[in-house]
């Protein structure tokens, strides 16, 4: 070990060392201007640009400047490589041209490797001021402080500019040293090795010379690195893992910063990369996510042009398979599907690369329905590096770095869980997370991606010259540079011991369920709006020669799979990203619902007094429908418009002009009661529920009272809008004001009581409803939510004894523990759901289902809905104002797989809808099983006019059932999900045998009718 002289030698001379590598040749100046638009280097050059001198403030919040500047090389810098330093904030500069280089961030803008005397340079950047402070682990906030205030009207300042020569020799002994003294710190003092490399830095002191001319100086550099060279030729022994490595630059599609933003962060990243790749040809870089490509190719194609041509030299690599990295707990089945469609079809369309690797560093938990998936996808190769991030507070560590991932059908992928997605590449760096690899044995390859990222980046110079020394040197893992795939396909020849059952839940950032829950309804309702617009376009297209408009919807799917990115879905971005994911629901809601009701009024006909009544679900129901004045059958009055029932057939339509007809006992209501043939139910003052009476049975299916609201604070301690922290359960902040209730309706269909009272500072309305013949009760909320750091559930303590809780996933559902008996199951005491949870006993059970709430916990005989929260950053009035909503209690006296709880669930998220005019009755598509869904009907995405049904087994039963096709159809094949690789499936009268595996997902073709004319 150096003694504390040698060391504070070694630290003096590296020190200046350092400093030594750039040499300023003069000042830039600068003029500029400012603007919030987003200009081309084009349009930019047009505008009028003022001196903008050192000193200079510039840019309120979003704002960018534009500047410009020219230098010229003078004689005696003839030869060197010039760089410059024109301005310190995030930055894009287009030197000579429109050829895009990165730059501020303390990035060196490259000019010429080699310069000629008098060579000039026109420079023309374009530089971000920045968006302010946006703290996001802000721990308590004092009623008076604001969270996130205002940057002042001028946020940047102009700093002195300067170019000068970057001097390699200096350089590259720098990072010599840098190697070494890496590899001092983590190789044990007593190794020969360790012993000689400080021999080595001791003479580096003595040879390198600072107190001398240039010359000498830079001759005493070169006698140094002569000196050292050796150090740097040992190689490793026969044992050493090795470490494939790629540049990347994690790059958030919006986060603390808007899409837009991102755009110019792509155009930066990539800018800097393209100039490494020059350098480096052994540099590859991953590029992840398609929807980025897309910035590039539309808004940068110059720079977009020049990706191309480095995928093709495989130094760019375009992977990672989904259309953007996405959560995983909130989309649906289809969703996930989608992103993957759009994803490999874009790596193929523009790359002709069949992506195979899943690549999602930074999402909060995965889905046990994603091997399937990712399978059914054509995707073999799962990465993550987040769940490692699982272990704050008591979580139970993830054991494994390579596993084999099987989910819930059984299906299995290889997967790898790296340490981090922003490595260095230092030597010490590297050493370490060798160190910190979670499995001890069967471990000999590691994936190492490195660069700078969050907001992108990547790696830069330095990254590349550590692992051009780390190829292969005695005592640090050796490096090489490889696409992920090359590791992957590697490791699958090695194979793995290690196998992963179920979902990998993230020990952490559990409130990211919740948070943000307009953005949350904003997608649940998009995808059932695209649902609805692909089923009845498909049906309009095949049977009354409607032409969806494929294209467009095209579009309109990946806007809904952008807002379904892992920063925006859960919650966790700023306040004008959410706004603005509001806003593109609503307009994706808006052009499916206009597709849907195209398609419909194409299948229908003008016919005075009556009225078509679709559904878009697999299965017959019965739904109450509003009525058209004047329409007879067993009706009822309520807020002035008339209701009756309708049964529709599954996947079609009913014509009527008269609602059905019964003598029905009248559900009864009263202030404290709601009461059909199935179901008693006693309110107390405050709206709550006190008994839940199973009239079939006599049971009493409450255990306490439900509908109960439990209000908590929701401090976190760090990660405001991610997380909830365990203790919450300890801060109830009891509301127990009294309620008032009305009676909104009662008669034959339905009862209807509203509930009016306060939460904290909120208003809450409830109209709860329960229909005849029906063990669901309904409660639309809204609410007028105006909190700080809380937290609201809704509590059904119930009637059952239950070790496990069953929660409704995509394609299926997982059971987790309702009990804290071990690490485990205490660290899930938030989870994750899409449409129901259940507690059940063999015989019979209890739902809480919901139409867009995604977060709930189960603790002993308790369902405990998450409803709302209210972070303080980075969105400090993240959630205020009016939220809407509907949960419903639902029982049934059945096993789990007859409950019919998720026909329920659809029914509640999927109401029918209506148009005047008839079309008769119709079912395209039915299926003989309660337990297989149908889950998507649409077109084909190779605009081939065939029609592909999606469906699966939701009770994990093993089933033979018929699927039953009205439509004409030449041919039926099963297919993967990418709708491809066909295997014939025999038919008859369009009755199609299907055999599923519990938990199955199949995808059905049906092969357009060709000899059929179609109406036109
Ligand atoms: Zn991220």
């Amino acid at each position: 070990m150096l003694n504390l002289e040698w060391n504070n030698r070694l630290e003096a001379w590296r020190a200046e060392l350092k400093k030594q590598i750039y040499r300023p040749l003069g000042p830039i100046d600068l003029s500029g201007f400012v603007t919030l638009e987003q200009l081309t280097p084009q349009q930019a050059m047009r505008r009028s640009f003022k001196p903008m001198p050192p000193g200079t403030a510039w840019g309120a919040k979003w704002e960018y400047a534009w500047f410009r500047t020219q230098i010229t090389v003078p004689k005696s810098a003839a030869g060197q490589r010039i760089i410059a330093y024109p301005v310190v904030q995030e930055s894009v500069a287009f030197v000579n041209g429109t050829k895009a280089y990165m730059t501020g961030d303390n990035q060196p803008l490259l000019l010429t490797r080699r310069a000629k005397a008098g060579e000039k340079f026109k420079i023309l950047i374009e530089a971000y001021a920045g968006h302010g402070p946006l703290p996001c682990r802000v721990g308590p906030v004092p009623l008076n402080r604001l969270t996130v205030p205002e940057p002042p009207p001028t946020q940047a300042v102009v700093a002195p500019a300067t170019f000068g020569i970057w001097q390699e020799d200096v350089y590259q002994l720098w990072i010599d040293i840098q190697t070494l003294v890496g590899l001092m710190a983590k190789t044990p003092a007593t190794l020969l090795r360790t012993a000689q490399v400080e021999e080595g830095l001791k003479d580096f002191t003595l040879i390198v010379d600072f107190e001398q001319s240039d010359e000498k100086f830079l001759a005493s550099c070169r006698a140094a690195r002569k000196r050292i060279a050796p150090l740097l030729a040992c190689k490793n022994g026969s044992t050493t893992p090795v470490m494939y490595c790629f540049g990347h630059a994690h790059l958030d599609t919006a986060w603390l910063w808007p899409l837009q933003h991102s755009e110019r962060k792509a155009a930066r990243s990539l800018a800097n990369q393209l100039q490494l790749v020059e350098e480096y040809p052994e540099h590859r870089f991953l590029f992840s996510q398609p929807a980025q490509y897309v910035w590039l190719m539309e808004k940068y194609p110059e720079l977009y042009a020049r990706v191309r041509k480095a995928v093709a030299r495989g130094q760019v690599i375009p992977d990672g398979a989904m259309w953007v990295e996405s959560d995983t707990n909130i989309p649906s089945g289809e969703s996930l599907i989608r992103q993957f469609i759009h994803g490999k079809r874009f790596f193929k369309e523009q790359f002709d690369v069949d992506s195979r690797l899943f690549w999602e560093p930074d999402a909060f938990g995965y889905s046990g329905a994603l091997p399937q998936i990712m399978q059914g996808c054509g995707v073999s190769y799962f990465s993550t590096q987040k769940i490692f991030g699982s272990d704050v507070g008591n979580g139970d560590p993830h054991p494994y770095n390579n596993y084999t991932w099987e989910g819930i059908d059984g299906s299995t992928v290889l997967a790898f869980n790296h340490m981090d997605y922003t490595s260095p590449t230092s030597t010490d760096e590297t050493i370490i997370r060798w160190h910190w690899r979670r499995q001890r044995d069967d471990i000999q390859t590691f994936l190492f991606p490195f660069g700078w990222g969050d907001g992108g980046g990547g790696p830069e110079r330095d990254h590349l010259e550590f692992i051009r020394r780390h190829k292969d040197l005695e005592g640090v893992p050796q490096m090489k540079l490889a696409a992920p795939v090359e590791f992957f396909r590697d490791l699958e020849r090695a194979g793995t011991p290690n196998r992963y059952v179920g979902e990998l839940y993230f020990q952490n950032h559990r409130g990211t369920y919740t948070s943000q829950a307009r953005t949350k309804r904003g997608n649940r309702q998009s995808e059932l709006a695209l649902h609805d617009a692909e089923l009845w376009g498909a049906i309009a297209a095949v049977t009354a020669g409607y032409s969806y408009p494929l294209a467009r919807m095209d579009a309109v799917w990946k806007q809904t799979l952008l807002n379904q990115f892992h920063d925006i879905i859960p919650g966790s971005s700023i306040q004008r990203v959410h706004e603005e994911a509001e806003a593109a629901h609503r307009k994706i809601i808006h052009s499916a619902n206009e597709v849907s009701h195209a398609a419909q009024r194409r299948m229908t006909k003008a016919a005075k007094g009556s009225m078509t009544v679709f559904n878009s679900l697999g299965w017959e129901r019965t739904s109450l429908v509003e009525l058209p004045a004047g329409f007879p059958g067993t009706i009822q009055e309520i807020d002035g418009k008339t209701y009756g029932e309708v049964t529709v057939p599954a996947c079609g339509w009913t014509t009527i002009r008269s609602a059905a007809v019964g003598q029905w006992a009248p559900v009864t209501v009263r202030p404290n009661l709601l009461e059909n043939d199935r179901l008693r139910v006693v309110f107390n003052k405050a709206g709550e529920i006190t008994s839940i009476r199973d009239k079939s049975t006599g049971r009493e299916l409450t255990a306490g009272p439900c509908n109960r609201f439990l209000m908590y604070k929701d401090v976190p301690g760090e990660w405001d809008a991610w997380n909830i922290d365990s203790m919450y359960e300890q801060q109830l902040v009891n509301s127990t004001a009294p309620a008032r209730i009305e009676v909104i309706t009662s008669g034959p269909l339905l009862g209807v009581l509203r509930v009016s009272r306060v939460i904290g500072q909120s208003q809450l309305t409830q109209d709860i409803s329960l229909r005849r013949g029906s063990c669901r009760l309904d409660f639309a909320t809204v609410m007028d939510w105006q909190e700080r750091h809380k937290l609201l559930k809704v509590a059904f303590p119930v009637n059952v004894h239950a070790n496990e809780a069953i929660h409704e996933i995509q394609f299926g559902h997982v059971r987790r523990p309702t009990h804290r008996s071990r690490q485990y199951d205490a660290t899930r005491f938030e989870v994750n759901q899409q449409k129901w949870t259940a507690l059940a006993e063999e015989g019979r059970g209890c739902a809480l289902l919901n139409d867009c709430k995604y977060g709930v916990n189960v603790l002993g005989n308790s369902i405990n809905l998450t409803l709302l929260r209210a972070p303080l950053a980075p969105d400090m009035l993240a959630d205020r104002g009016q939220q809407k909503f509907t949960y419903s209690f639902f029982a049934w006296n059945s096993s789990l797989a007859d409950s019919g709880v998720v026909r329920e669930a659809g029914e509640l998220n999927s109401p029918v809808t209506t148009i005047a005019g008839g079309a008769g009755q119709q079912s395209w598509f039915q299926i003989n099983a309660p337990n297989v869904i149908i889950d998507t009907v649409k077109l084909a995405e190779d605009g081939s006019g065939d029609v592909i049904v999606r469906l699966y087994e939701s009770m994990r039963t093993a089933t033979r059932c018929v699927l039953t096709v009205g439509l004409p159809f030449a041919k039926a094949s099963q297919t993967n999900m990418l709708e491809q690789q066909s295997a014939r499936l025999a038919h008859k009268k369009g009755a199609i045998q299907l055999e599923f595996r519990p938990f199955e997902v199949k995808t059905v073709r049906l092969r357009k009718e060709l000899r059929k004319d179609v109406r036109r």
